[in-house]
C-alpha cells in the first residue's frame, strides 16, 4: 500500500481536514502518479455537500488531476516514468460493453467508476486529486501535451472535456451560432473552444462584469441575463446552447433563444429537478439534451486540441489550506475561472 497525504471532508457541512490515504500496490497495468495539481470543479462542491445524494464519508474530491508517473506496473505500455499525465472525472469502466467498445467509457453500461465518491473493482472506495499520489489503470491515464503546464493543464481533465465533448457532438464549427450560459469554470473553457472551432460566440452571463474577458477570450457578443431584453434581442438565434450553470434557471427563457432545429445541452447539473414547458420546444423543433464529461479518447483528443490551439483556463492557484475558501468563492461566482490546488501545499 502507498499513503498519501490528502484533504478530506468528513460530511456535507464539515471544512476540510488533513487527511491520510493509502493507494492500491500497482496492479498489472496500473501507473502511480504523484499529483502536482488539482482542479476545484462545482462537481467537487455539489458531491462534498450531498447536493447529489447520499456520500461515503470521509470524501477527497479531485478530478482534474495533473501530475508525474512515479512508478509503472509490468505490463503497462503507454506510459513510463517521468511522463506527464492527467486523471479525469473517471478510474475505470468494464471495457466490454458497447459504449465502452466506442470510447464512450463515461456512458459505460454497467456505470463508469468515478474518480472520487465510487467503489473501484477491488471494493474500495475511490478517493480523488486533492492528495498528493494516486494508482490509475493507464487505460484511464492521459498524456498532457509538453505545450500546456500542469497547473493549467488540470482543469482541462474536467472543465476542458465537458464543454469540448458536446461542441464536438453537436458541430460548433464555422457558421454556427453557440451560445455559452455562465462564465465559470466550464463556461470561460466552452467560450475558448467553440472560438477555436470556428462558431460565432455568445456569452450568457448574469452581469456584465466578465464581459472583457469573456471577448478576450474569444467571444463575439456578451450579453447579461439580468436584462430581460436579452432575452427579446436574442429571440430565435441559436443553433446550439451550452448551459453550464451550477443552479436551475428558467429553460423556457434559455429554449426561446434557439432557432428552428435548434439543441440546448444541459453540463451544468444542479441536484434539483427542473421544470419546463414543452410548448417552449415543440414551437421550433428545439431540443434538449444532456451531456456528461468525454471519453478517453476524446479527451486526449481534447488536449491536443488545445495545445495546437494555444487554449488554457484562466486559474488562480491556491494552497491547500485554502480549499473551504475556494468553495464559497466559486458558490458566490467569484472566482476567475478556476482554483487549482498546488498539491506541494498539501
Ligand atoms: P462554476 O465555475 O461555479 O460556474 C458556474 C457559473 O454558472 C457561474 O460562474 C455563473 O456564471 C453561473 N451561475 C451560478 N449560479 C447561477 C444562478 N443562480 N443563476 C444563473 N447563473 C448562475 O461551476 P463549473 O465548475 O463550471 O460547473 C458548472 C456546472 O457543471 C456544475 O453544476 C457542475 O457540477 C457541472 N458539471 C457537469 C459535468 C458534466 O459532465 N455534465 C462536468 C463538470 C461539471 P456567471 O457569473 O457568468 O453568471
Ligand atoms: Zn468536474
Amino acid at each position: 500500500m502507498i499513503t498519501a497525504k490528502a484533504r478530506a471532508v468528513d460530511g456535507p457541512d464539515k471544512p476540510f481536514r488533513v487527511a491520510e490515504i493509502k493507494r492500491r500496490n500497482l496492479d498489472a497495468k496500473d501507473v502511480l502518479i504523484e499529483i502536482k495539481y488539482a482542479g476545484i470543479c462545482h462537481s467537487d462542491i455539489h458531491t462534498a455537500h450531498g447536493e447529489w445524494g447520499q456520500v461515503n464519508y470521509p470524501l477527497v474530491p479531485g478530478h482534474e488531476i495533473a501530475g508525474i508517473v512515479t512508478a509503472v506496473g509490468p505490463n503497462t505500455t503507454k506510459y513510463k516514468v517521468g511522463d506527464r499525465v492527467g486523471v479525469g472525472c473517471m478510474v475505470d469502466s468494464c471495457g466490454e460493453c458497447e459504449n465502452c467498445q466506442k470510447g464512450e467509457e463515461q456512458y459505460c453500461l454497467k456505470g463508469n467508476i468515478p474518480t472520487y465518491a465510487g467503489v473501484d473493482k477491488y471494493g474500495e472506495p475511490t478517493q480523488g486529486g486533492y492528495s498528493t499520489h494516486i494508482v490509475v489503470s493507464e487505460d484511464f491515464v492521459v498524456t498532457i501535451p509538453d505545450a500546456i503546464e500542469l497547473d493549467v493543464a488540470a482543469p482541462l481533465l474536467c472543465a476542458g472535456i465537458t464543454t469540448y465533448s458536446p461542441l464536438n457532438h453537436w458541430g460548433a464549427g464555422s457558421g454556427r451560432k453557440v451560445a455559452v450560459v455562465g462564465m465559470g469554470g466550464l463556461g470561460h473553457m466552452a467560450v475558448q473552444i467553440s472560438h477555436a472551432m470556428g462558431a460565432e460566440v455568445t456569452v450568457l452571463s448574469q452581469t456584465l462584469n466578465k464581459q472583457e474577458d469573456g471577448l478576450q477570450l474569444g467571444a463575439d457578443h456578451y450579453y447579461a441575463t439580468n436584462d430581460s431584453e436579452t432575452f427579446k434581442k436574442l429571440a430565435r438565434t441559436f443553433d446550439l446552447i451550452i448551459n453550464t450553470v451550477s443552479a436551475n434557471i428558467n429553460m423556457d427563457a434559455y429554449f426561446s433563444l434557439l432557432t428552428l432545429d435548434g439543441t440546448l445541452v444541459n453540463v451544468g447539473a444542479p441536484g434539483e429537478p427542473l421544470s419546463l414547458n414543452v410548448m417552449s420546444l415543440i414551437g421550433h423543433r428545439r431540443s434538449f439534451a444532456g451531456s456528461l464529461i468525454g471519453g478517453i479518447r476524446e479527451t486526449q483528443e481534447m488536449l491536443d486540441f488545445c495545445a495546437a490551439h494555444n487554449i488554457a483556463p484562466k486559474i488562480e492557484v491556491v494552497s491547500a489550506d485554502q480549499i473551504d475558501e475556494a468553495y464559497q468563492r466559486v458558490l458566490a461566482s467569484d472566482v476567475k475561472y478556476r482554483f487549482v490546488i498546488d498539491i506541494s501545499t498539501m
